[in-house]
């Protein structure tokens, strides 16, 4: 199969026939302009030395590239490495394009940074950012997920954001995007509003990328200056779809180097709880951008379920929907019952508690590496760490 190493997306934000601006025209105007920014700060050393400065004082990268060899000896397989998200400041990789998002609003000299967040991942890593850059934070939550998610909860109050319970429909992360939007479009100018994934109206899912791609330039040098070679398979897992692009796309033009994105089947594939949205999804428009959708017939988004909250969205990034299109990355999935034993595994052979997310490419890792030669190898982004699931993990256990 060859690749084209097109610059992506084109100048309307679109990835083959997806992504774009499915948006209002004023808003469009704005996102222009925000483009219009990116574009000039993408070229500014002073900006990019900024960031990079941040990357490594403050979130502690390079993240190290890790052999899990208990892990690859058990299973008797090719070997398995990890990128090391998880040690980030934060831990996870979110703070990747959090730290770009917060620095290029104050930038842009806007006066505050607006999200929305599920299960509070996005929302600390997003205050932690605002709080470093120095930018007001007002992050809107669902009035059940600030009940189910005290810690985060917390650390967003102690990081000095806004915090907006939202009390309407579902009380969850889809009322919670109505609210915090509603709140942004009133006053779109000076306001930001900080996309959380490789998702939304373009410039989002190019910027967003650019900001998580620094995890696949280490990753591809480390793992060279480690091994004399490249990793034969790169693997991540895929909510929206932002750390899987972020190591994905160093790699892209190597042709040599296969590429598998996991999707959540949660419960099953037959029944209605998983968020397998490149697996099943239609292709419709959600959240001001066109991708494959988990719909129904009218096309309004379906309920979708993880137990990894991260990744129960009912989209996904327009360039991951082109390049499964295309065939240069494959789109498997991994069940919770799976992502649950891999999450055990990798803690009690290799002392690393994976966030619930991780654990799913963690457990295709250990589904495939068995049937491979040793010299093989397999390279996993382990997005974040799972000192957020320990307690639920336990409780679903029984341990
Ligand atoms: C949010 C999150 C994800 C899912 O988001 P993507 O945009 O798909 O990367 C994955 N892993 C962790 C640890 C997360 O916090």
């Amino acid at each position: 199969m060859s690749y084209q190493f097109l610059p992506m997306p084109d100048s309307e934000g679109f990835f083959g026939e997806y992504g774009g601006q499915v948006i209002p025209p004023e808003l469009k105007a704005v996102m222009d302009d925000i483009d219009a920014a990116y574009e000039t700060v993408r070229q500014s050393t002073t900006f990019q030395n900024e960031l990079n400065e941040l990357y490594a004082d403050y979130v502690g990268r390079p993240s190290p590239i890790f052999y899990a060899r208990r892990l690859s000896e058990e299973l008797g397989g090719a070997r398995i490495f990890l990128k090391r998200e998880d040690l980030n400041h934060t831990g996870a990789h979110k703070i990747n394009h959090c730290l770009g998002e917060a620095l290029l609003a104050k930038h842009m000299g806007k006066t505050k940074v607006l999200a929305e967040t599920g299960a509070g991942q996005h929302g600390v890593a997003l205050a932690t950012a605002c709080a470093l850059v120095g930018i007001e934070c007002e992050i809107h939550m669902g009035q059940i997920d600030i009940e189910k998610e005290h810690p985060n909860v917390t650390k967003m109050k102690i990081l000095g954001c806004k915090l907006v319970p939202v009390t309407r429909g579902t009380r969850t992360l889809k009322d919670a995007v109505d609210s915090a939007f509603e709140a942004y479009l009133k006053d779109p100018v000076n306001f930001f509003y900080a996309i959380g994934s490789v998702v939304g109206p373009h410039p989002f899912p190019k910027m967003v990328r650019d900001f998580q791609s620094i995890v696949g330039r280490e990753a591809r040098e480390q793992f060279i200056a480690k091994q004399q070679k490249l990793p034969d398979i790169v693997m991540a897992c895929v909510g929206g779809g932002s750390n899987a692009i972020g190591l994905f796309t160093a790699f892209l033009p190597d042709e040599d180097v296969q590429m598998i994105g996991v999707e959540p089947s949660g419960k099953g594939l037959n029944t209605s709880e998983h968020a397998a949205t490149l697996t099943l999804g239609s292709k419709g428009a959600i959240h001001g951008f066109k991708c494959y959708n988990l719909q129904d017939e009218a096309g309004n988004p379906l309920p979708v379920y993880s137990i990894a909250s991260g990744l129960d969205y009912p989209g996904v990034g327009p360039q991951h929907c082109y390049l499964k299109d295309i065939g240069r990355v494959q789109y498997v999935t991994i069940s919770d019952k799976e992502c649950v034993d891999a999450f055990m595994t990798l803690s009690r052979m290799e002392g690393i508690i994976p966030a619930l997310e991780s654990a799913h490419a963690v457990a295709h890792a250990m589904k495939i590496a068995k049937a491979l030669p040793a010299e093989k190898t397999i390279l996993v982004n382990l997005s974040g760490r799972g000192d957020k699931d320990a307690d639920f993990v336990a409780a679903y256990l029984n341990l």
